[in-house]
């Protein structure tokens, strides 16, 4: 791996010798505490014969004032071991002052897309996610930066902005990388207690079971009141959401095509998922 670079200057001067060779760049942004799912990102754009940045930054304007900003993982060493182990190229990762000097005031706000799920249960998230992406885009200037379908309703707001924007990259959604039992893989699924460890998988199984009978013509509204009542019995918290909404537009629904989405509390850690029906 060419290394780290911690600035934006030094971020574009890599991307434009890369440019000099004549090499195609992906960007994988990350807020760090890599796992398989993030490697399967890298390898999306790596098999694509690109140059792949990942940018590790935790990016505070993204995470509300009760939330886990400060209990979120950092580990650069061992994330920039493992990058450099699965063939990236650079890791971008830059203090918070680099992103947001004094006197930052722009904000990037997707209307619509925002407003349900992770937008509605997380006020803020989607604007701060949104304002770094857009800079980390217009940063790096890549051809393409790679998602995971794990945050679908990120993913679709990302292809929003990109649109809106007219930001010339491709967005490349990735399928969601899981454990064998079926969790997705998430870097706050390491602060899971045992219990709650074995308990999580039911998330998705539940997921796939109300899904594959829409799929199949029921009636999803019961199917959901006993996932809920499913999830408590198991010793879940409060389930944020559990919906049926367009791929797309994220409008309700009542049938395909219509995507699952969850989340849902297990002692302190949210978990979220979303399967195709
Ligand atoms: P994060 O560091 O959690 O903000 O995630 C960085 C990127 O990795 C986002 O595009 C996520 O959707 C993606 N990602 C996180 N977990 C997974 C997973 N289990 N499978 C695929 N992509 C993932």
């Amino acid at each position: 791996m060419t290394g780290i670079v911690r600035s934006i200057a030094e971020l574009r001067g890599l991307v434009a010798a890369w440019r000099r060779e004549g090499a195609g760049v992906a960007l994988v942004p990350t807020m760090g505490a890599l796992h398989a799912g993030h490697l399967s990102l890298v390898e999306a754009g790596l098999s694509r014969g690109l140059r792949v940045v990942v940018s590790i930054f935790v990016n505070p304007t993204q995470f509300g004032p009760n939330e886990d900003l400060a209990k979120y993982p950092r580990q650069e060493a061992a994330d920039v071991a493992l990058l450099s182990a699965a063939g990236a190229h650079a890791a971008f990762c830059p203090a918070v002052g680099e992103m947001y000097p004094a006197g930052h005031a722009t904000r990037v706000d997707v209307k619509g897309l925002t407003d349900c799920l992770c937008g509605a249960a997380r006020p803020g998230h989607f604007s701060g996610m949104a304002t770094v992406v857009t800079k980390l885009l217009l940063q790096c200037l890549p051809d393409m930066a790679m998602f995971g379908e794990k945050d679908w309703q990120q993913l679709q707001v990302v292809r929003r902005l990109v649109r809106d924007l007219d930001i010339p990259v491709a967005i490349v959604g990735c399928p969601t990388v899981r454990e064998a039992d079926g969790l997705a893989l998430s870097s706050r699924n390491a602060r899971l207690s045992p219990a709650h460890r074995a308990a999580a998988p039911l998330l998705n199984r539940l997921m796939r079971d109300v899904a594959a009978k829409v799929a199949a013509g029921v009636s999803p509204t019961p199917l959901l009141e006993a996932a809920r009542g499913a999830l408590a019995a198991a010793g879940f918290g409060p389930v944020d959401y559990l919906e049926l909404r367009h791929p797309e537009t994220l409008a309700l629904a009542e049938a395909a095509p219509a995507r699952l989405f969850a989340a849902a509390w297990l002692g302190d850690v949210r978990l979220i998922d979303n399967v195709a029906v």
